[in-house]
């Protein structure tokens, strides 16, 4: 059912036409013709000035030919660096790029799987009902193109996002994520000529991180500070310290939980430092940035859109693996947006690497399994 020949080509296509965070012109152009060819309405939203990026998030609605409810599927057209002058190569079935760039399966599997379905579907008169399609830029920045996105346009209520690794995979579950930056401002002095007239900042910082519990800290949530940069020279008492870190969790009130307890470990050293000069005592000070960087996605395994993909799994003599992200994607911001969105395997491997790679194989069996949501759904 599936033309092997013809996703193949679609994923040259995709594929050599680079198109990192930023500059997505060029695919965002190509996508518009490809899903027009297709019998779509496409249009591009005002995402592209609001975030800077060359284009806005493309949306794509097919009519479909049945009633039924609307039916929504995302990927994004971004992809990390290395990124220029991609050249896809074929080798025994497998993808991987020529050179050092990645290839960018990460997320062009989903699209060339996505655009095959519907030729398929198109091709033997499948009947399906109205098809909505996101495709949006910015994704690996931190899911810019998603977050600026008006929902407001969608009709879907329920979709699947093509954007995970490995085949017959079916994720549920995602964490929120916290980003923080903690300033922590010391006092400067000469290190050998008054070292008692300061506080230094990197001494708090570093009996705050000792405290700190980071790394894995249950099944759902993980902690870490990943950055630490202040003191200006050797001889002098550090008085800049910051800190950029983050804490995820499946659960939002660990995320919480974990998030205020690192706090608390640089304010307990932070408000016990002080020294007193010329009678004045004075204290260090801290600022503290808390960004939501992402919301958690939870969708139970008993839920419609996951019973809907393992049934299509099914009809296919395929069973579907139902498993947790470790990181945030579009779906986290779609779900946090009233759409019951889950996230499926797409095939690609090795994914932000020059050795990512995906199978034809695979993008064939992915096909399958789209043709197979979309009709049924
Ligand atoms: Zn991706």
């Amino acid at each position: 059912m599936i033309n092997y020949q013809r996703l193949s080509d679609e994923f040259v296509r995709l594929a050599a036409i680079d198109s990192p965070s930023y500059r997505e012109a060029a695919i965002a152009a190509y996508l518009h013709q490809r899903f027009l060819q297709l019998g779509a309405d496409v249009l591009f939203d005002a995402t592209g000035s609001a975030i800077g990026s060359e284009s806005g998030n493309m949306i794509a609605r097919f009519p479909g030919t049945r009633e039924g409810e609307p039916f929504l599927i995302c990927a994004h057209m971004d992809t990390v660096g290395p990124a220029e002058n991609v050249q896809p190569v074929l080798n025994n079935g497998v993808f991987t790029s020529a050179g050092n760039t990645i290839l960018g399966a990460d997320d062009k599997a989903g699209i060339a799987e996505l655009i095959e379905a519907i030729e398929v579907l198109n091709e033997q008169d499948i009947p399906y009902g109205p098809l909505e399609v996101v495709i949006t830029v910015c994704e690996e920045l931190g899911l810019l193109g998603a977050k600026e996105f008006d929902f407001s346009t969608l009709k879907s209520k329920r979709g699947v996002a093509l954007d995970t690794t490995g085949i017959d995979r079916i994720i549920n579950r995602a964490p929120a994520a916290n980003r923080m930056k903690i300033d922590i401002h010391g006092i400067e002095a000469h290190a050998g000529v008054c070292p008692e007239q300061g506080i230094s900042a990197i001494m708090i910082a570093g009996k705050a991180i000792a405290r700190m519990t980071l790394g894995r800290i249950d099944e759902d949530t993980t902690a870490n500070i990943g950055t630490i940069n202040g003191g200006i020279a050797s001889n002098i008492i550090p008085g800049q310290v910051c800190l950029h870190g983050e804490v995820r969790s499946h659960r939002p009130e660990r995320l919480q939980q974990v998030t205020e307890a690192i706090i608390r470990c640089c304010e307990e050293e932070v408000y016990s430092s002080s020294v007193v000069i010329d009678g004045d005592t004075r204290h260090a000070t801290m600022s503290i940035e808390i960004k939501e960087d992402f919301p958690a996605m939870q969708i139970p395994d008993t839920a419609p859109i996951v019973q809907l993909v393992i049934n299509a799994g099914l009809a296919l003599q395929r069973p579907q693996q139902i498993a947790a992200a470790g990181g945030g994607s579009d779906a986290n911001i779609f779900n946090d947006h009233g759409i019951d969105m889950v996230i499926l395997g797409t095939g690609m491997a090795k994914v932000h690497t020059p050795q990512e790679q995906v199978t034809v194989d695979d993008m064939v069996k992915v096909s399958e399994l789209l043709v197979e949501i979309i009709r049924s759904a």
